[in-house]
C-alpha cells in the first residue's frame, strides 16, 4: 500500500499489529477471521507476493541458512534476524521441537494458567497443523544422520517424539519443508488471509514509536517511502520480535528511564524489564573428520539436490540439570554453514547447545534514531555461578561419547585440534555459536515483579490499549528451539485479544 493510501485510511483500525514476523502473521491471520474487524499488518521488510514461486529461491531453499533480507548483514552471528514479511521463518533452520513440562510451569507461574502445558497443547497442535509440519522423509537423511541415530540409541538415549515434550532422547525434529521449499508463516499464515478487505498489509514500512499520552497509546509513528506517517487504532500489538520489540518500546518512552532520558526520550512508563532478560541458547560445534566415503556419500546426496546439514537430535540432561532436559546435542553434516569447502568436501560434527541457560543480556538502544542498530549484548556464559559453563562442559563430553561410538567414527575421525574437555574456560568462550532462538527481552510476569514488562494476557504494564506478541514475552526460553512455541504463543494471544473484544 502507497503513503497516500495509507493516508486516506485517517479512520484508523481495531487492531495494528508491528511486525510482520512469525507472531505477527499468525495474529494478522487470526484476527482478520472476523470481517468486522480491521487489523493492519506493518513490516520493516519486503513482501514477496502471495504467490511461492515468485518469492527469491534463496529464502525458499530449505538446504541452507540464507543471508538475504536481514536487518544486518556481516554482523556479529547472534544478531542474525530476518527482516521480511514471515520473518525469522523465512530465513532459519526450518525445524521444530517442544520444550518440557518445566518451561510451562515457568510460564504459568509467571502468566497465568493459559501458559500450562495442558493450555497450550491446542494451540500447539493449531500451529502444527497449519504450518503443515512434519516429520523428516526418509530420502533426506543422509548417511551421517542415519548413523548419528544408530550412535544416540548405541549411548542409552530412547526414540522419543520431538514435537512434544518430554524427557532425554533421540530422534527427528518436525519440519516445515516442503519438498525442499522453507514452508515459512508468510506462506502458512497470511496467503490464505490476504484476499480479506478488513486486513491491510504495509511492507517495506518501518515502525519507529508508538505516541504514548496519559497511559494511552494515541497512534504508530511509522516511516514509508521515506516519510513519516501515524497509524491510529484502538489496540496496538508489537510483534517485532526479541530485540526489535524492546527496540520499539524504549523508543516510545517505554522503558528503564534513566536509559531513556540518556538518548533524550520522554519516559511514558517506566518498565526497568524493557530490554533486560535477553536469553538465547549458545552452542558450541565440535568439528570431525569425513572419511573419502562419507565425502563420497554426501557428494551423491547433493547431487541428487537432498543434501540436508542436520536431521536428527539428542534431547539430554546435563550433570547440573535440576528438572526437564537442558542441551541439544547436534550432529551435522554437509556444506558449511559459514565459509565454503573444495569441491567434494564437506564439514562434518556435533553441536552441544545450552538450552535452558542461566545466564541474561540486554538489548538496549544506541541512539533513538530507529535505523541505529540496536545494542544487543547475549551475555553469553556470564552467569556467576558458572552454571553455563558446566551444562556445556557436560554437552561436550556427550558429544566426544557420541563420536567415537561404533556408528558414527567409522564415518568422521576424532575431533580435529584440542579435544574440547581440554579447552580453557575463555577457549570455550571463543567458539560459542548460538541456536538462534532469543527471547526474554518484554518478559511476562507477576503484578509485582519489577522486570515484568507485560501480563499474561500481553498487556503492557501502564499502557491500556497496547499488547506484546512474540519471542519476547516467554520469561524463560523452552528446552526447545523457538519457532513453535512462538507459533503456539501467537495462537494463544489471537484469543485472548479475541476474548477481549480487540
Ligand atoms: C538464522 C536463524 C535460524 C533459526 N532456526 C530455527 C529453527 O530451525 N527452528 C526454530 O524453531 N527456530 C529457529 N529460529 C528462531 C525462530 O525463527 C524465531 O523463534 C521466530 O522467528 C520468532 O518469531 P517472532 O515473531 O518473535 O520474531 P520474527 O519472526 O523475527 O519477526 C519479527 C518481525 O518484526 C519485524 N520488525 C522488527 N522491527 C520492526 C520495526 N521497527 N518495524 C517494522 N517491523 C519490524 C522484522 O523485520 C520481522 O519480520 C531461527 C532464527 C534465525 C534468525
Amino acid at each position: 500500500m502507497t503513503a497516500v493510501a495509507l493516508r486516506e485510511r485517517g479512520r484508523g483500525y481495531d487492531v495494528v499489529i508491528l511486525g510482520g514476523g512469525v507472531a505477527g502473521s499468525v495474529l494478522a491471520a487470526r484476527l482478520s477471521e472476523d470481517p468486522a474487524r480491521t487489523v493492519c499488518l506493518v513490516e520493516a521488510g519486503p513482501d514477496h507476493g502471495a504467490d511461492w514461486r515468485s518469492w527469491p529461491p534463496k529464502l525458499l531453499d530449505a538446504r541452507a541458512l540464507p543471508r538475504d533480507d536481514v536487518w544486518e548483514r556481516r554482523t556479529e552471528v547472534h544478531r542474525i534476524r530476518a527482516r521480511v514479511l514471515g520473518g525469522s521463518s523465512c530465513v532459519n533452520g526450518c525445524w521444530h521441537t517442544w520444550g518440557s513440562a518445566a518451561d510451562h510451569e515457568q510460564w504459568a507461574g509467571a502468566g497465568g494458567p493459559r501458559w500450562s502445558a495442558a493450555a497450550m497443547e491446542p494451540y500447539r497442535q493449531k500451529a502444527v497443523r497449519q504450518m503443515r509440519l512434519r516429520s523428516v522423509p526418509e530420502r533426506e537423511f543422509n548417511s551421517f544422520s542415519r548413523a548419528a541415530l544408530a550412535a544416540a540409541r548405541e549411548l542409552g538415549y530412547p526414540e522419543v517424539d520431538m514435537g512434544t515434550s518430554g524427557g532425554p532422547g533421540c530422534g527427528t525434529p518436525l519440519i516445515n519443508a516442503l519438498d525442499g521449499v522453507r514452508w515459512n508463516a508468510a506462506f502458512a499464515y497470511l496467503a490464505p488471509a490476504r484476499t480479506r478487505s478488513n486486513l491491510t498489509i504495509l511492507a517495506d514500512t518501518l515502525a519507529d514509536r508508538l505516541v504514548v499520552r496519559d497511559g494511552r497509546v494515541r497512534g504508530a509513528e511509522v516511516v514509508v517511502d521515506g516519510r513519516r506517517e501515524t497509524l491510529t487504532a484502538d489496540t496496538y500489538v508489537i510483534a517485532c520480535g526479541a530485540f526489535g520489540s524492546p527496540g520499539l518500546l524504549l523508543r516510545s518512552g517505554l522503558g528503564p528511564t534513566a536509559d531513556l532520558r540518556r538518548y533524550g526520550i520522554q519516559p511514558e512508563a517506566d518498565l526497568p524489564g524493557v530490554g533486560a532478560n535477553l536469553t538465547d541458547q549458545p552452542g558450541v560445534f565440535v568439528p570431525l573428520t569425513p572419511t573419502p566415503e562419507l565425502n563420497a556419500a554426501l557428494a551423491a546426496k547433493e547431487k541428487a539436490g537432498e543434501l540436508y546439514v542436520s536431521r536428527m537430535l539428542v534431547r539430554a540432561a546435563s550433570a547440573v540439570c535440576s528438572d526437564g532436559t537442558d542441551l541439544h546435542i547436534l550432529p551435522s553434516a554437509g556444506n558449511p554453514l559459514f565459509g565454503s569447502l573444495p569441491p567434494g568436501e564437506y564439514e562434518a560434527g556435533i553441536s552441544a547447545f545450552l538450552m535452558k541457560p542461566a545466564s541474561r543480556g540486554t538489548v538496549r538502544l544506541r541512539s533513538a534514531d530507529p535505523t541505529t542498530p540496536l545494542d544487543i549484548d547475549p551475555a553469553f556464559l556470564s552467569d556467576p555461578d558458572g552454571r553455563d559453563l558446566a551444562a556445556l562442559r557436560s554437552g561436550l563430553e556427550i558429544v566426544e561419547r557420541m563420536a567415537a561410538t561404533a556408528a558414527l567414527e567409522p564415518l568422521a575421525g576424532p575431533p580435529s585440534g584440542r579435544p574440547s574437555r581440554d579447552l580453557t574456560d575463555d577457549q570455550l568462550r571463543a567458539r560459542l555459536g548460538t541456536y538462534w532462538h532469543p527471547v526474554g527481552t518484554c518478559a511476562m510476569g507477576r503484578p509485582g515483579d519489577p522486570l515484568a514488562v507485560v501480563d499474561g494476557e500481553a498487556r503492557v504494564r501502564g499502557v491500556s490499549n497496547l499488547r506484546v506478541a512474540d519471542a519476547s514475552v516467554l520469561p524463560t526460553v523452552p528446552a526447545a528451539n523457538t519457532q513453535l512455541p512462538v507459533l503456539a504463543l501467537a495462537e494463544l494471544l489471537a484469543d485472548v485479544l479475541k476474548e477481549a473484544g480487540a
